[in-house]
């Protein structure tokens, strides 16, 4: 008898008539022979809504609240699933995090899974129950409740497959599997039938919202097969695995973008060893996250250094930098915000020279202006203006071949 994890999104919750049906799927799974463990999340934009109310009543929630208050959402969710499954004349048990042993980091909004007891919900399967498992939740050392950080059901569901060593974790989702890029805003976008572990997490790192990076992680560490599936329609999802065989002659694979980035520029800085070092630990030391980096020299030896930031962590990169001013002896901060990043992934990149060069060549002929680039082994970035992001995405998916018709074209020549 093989055990299977599965996770319904959001969406696939919504209420209670696709509570009834997830049950439904659920009862099906049972028949056909395997132990299910089902993660759900909260139902439709329910998180969302308890965001705003403690948004009401502070601008700064205590960060344990928070998470008390957050956890609530899937713990609806669980237990009506499992009153539709008894409907259905299924026993079932739900599992809160907590329960359902996820031990995780102390900290609050954003906790990584540390360990995960998985001998509650062997217990109940090896007693013919379905299992369902609060999503997005867990319990620290110190006996707090803990989240996972936005999107974060998906990493409990692979977490909960690499622990009961599951024959596969299925992620079902508002979308039939991973597609070349969001296919809400790009509508050339087709679905890949398998996609490796590594791209996958780039694109995840880089936006890609339809998978939580850290589920990404968890399932290449452990060499969990992931699914990525609709869970409307009964058609096949996309595999998430070590090496996937089609497509091999594709140099780029897929795409992503995120908005709300903030570039920093701190002007003429002593040119120091050190200087790089002190500004980021003080950055760093305050939980900001900095992603892309420049820094120059100017003719006069003086440093100027730009970094990227989310959006809604300027205020307090802007505090920092102006609490340390008389240590850090810059002359002026700039800041612009309304930025976003768009970026190309692909394993094959690493054996193209050029693919970075056509990258700047589709984005200059679109008239876009490119502010920061990074790369990686498998993956460039370019930070263009907000308003720019969904134009640069499309001519990017259709420069690399992305678009469905180009990619006909690229699968006839390789047969
Ligand atoms: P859930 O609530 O099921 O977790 P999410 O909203 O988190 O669903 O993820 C699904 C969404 O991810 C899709 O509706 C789609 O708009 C978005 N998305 C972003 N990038 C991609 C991609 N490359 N492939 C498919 N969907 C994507
Ligand atoms: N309910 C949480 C969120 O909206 C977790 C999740 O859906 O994965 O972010
Ligand atoms: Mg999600």
């Amino acid at each position: 008898m093989a055990t299977v994890v599965q996770k319904f999104g959001g969406t696939s919750v919504g209420d209670t008539a696709k509570i009834k049906r997830v049950a439904e799927r659920i009862k099906r799974r049972m028949e056909a022979g395997d132990q299910v463990v089902t993660v759900v999340s909260a139902m439709g934009k329910s998180t969302d809504k308890l965001v705003d109310l403690a948004n009401d009543i502070t601008d700064d929630p205590d960060p344990r609240e928070m998470d008390m208050l957050l956890t609530t959402g899937e713990q609806v969710t669980i237990s009506l699933v499992v009153m539709a499954l008894n409907e259905l004349n299924v026993e079932a048990v739900s599992l809160t995090g907590w329960q359902a042993g996820i031990q995780t980091e102390c900290t609050h909004g954003d906790a990584r899974i540390t360990d995960i007891d998985k001998s509650a919900v062997q217990d109940y399967l090896d007693e013919g129950k379905a299992v369902l498992v609060a999503g997005f939740q867990g319990i620290s050392d110190e006996g707090n409740i803990t989240t996972l950080g936005r999107g974060g059901s998906d990493t409990t569901a692979v977490a909960l497959a690499a622990a009961l060593g599951a024959e596969s974790c299925s992620i079902f989702t508002d979308v039939t599997g991973v597609f070349t890029a969001d296919p809400r805003y790009v509508k050339q976008a087709r679905q890949m039938p398998s996609i490796s572990y590594d791209e996958m997490l780039e694109l995840a790192n880089l936006g890609a919202g339809v998978l939580h990076p850290r589920a990404v992680e968890f399932a290449k560490n452990y060499s969990v097969p992931l699914i990525v599936a609709s869970s409307m329609e009964e058609v096949e999802g996309t595999l998430v695995e070590e090496e996937p065989s089609m497509e091999k002659n594709l140099v780029v694979r897929g795409l992503a973008f995120e908005k709300d980035i903030t570039k920093i520029s701190i002007e003429r800085l002593p040119n120091q060893y050190d200087t790089m070092a002190v500004i980021f630990k003080l950055l760093a030391n305050e939980g900001i996250n900095v992603d892309l980096i420049i820094q120059q020299t100017t003719s006069d030896h003086a440093l100027n250094v730009s970094f990227s930031v989310d959006t809604d962590k300027l205020g307090r990169a802007l505090e920092i930098l102006e609490e340390n001013k008389a240590e850090l002896c810059y002359s002026m901060v700039r800041h612009q915000s309304m930025l976003s990043k768009v970026s190309i992934v692909g394993s094959g990149m690493i054996s193209n020279p050029g693919v970075a060069a056509d990258m700047f060549e589709t984005l200059s002929e679109e008239e876009i202006e490119i502010m920061m680039v990074s790369t990686s082994e498998i993956g460039v970035s370019a930070v263009v203006p907000e308003s720019d992001m969904i134009k640069a995405a499309n001519a990017l998916h259709s420069k690399f071949k992305l678009d469905a018709e180009e990619l006909e074209k690229v699968e006839a020549l390789s047969s």
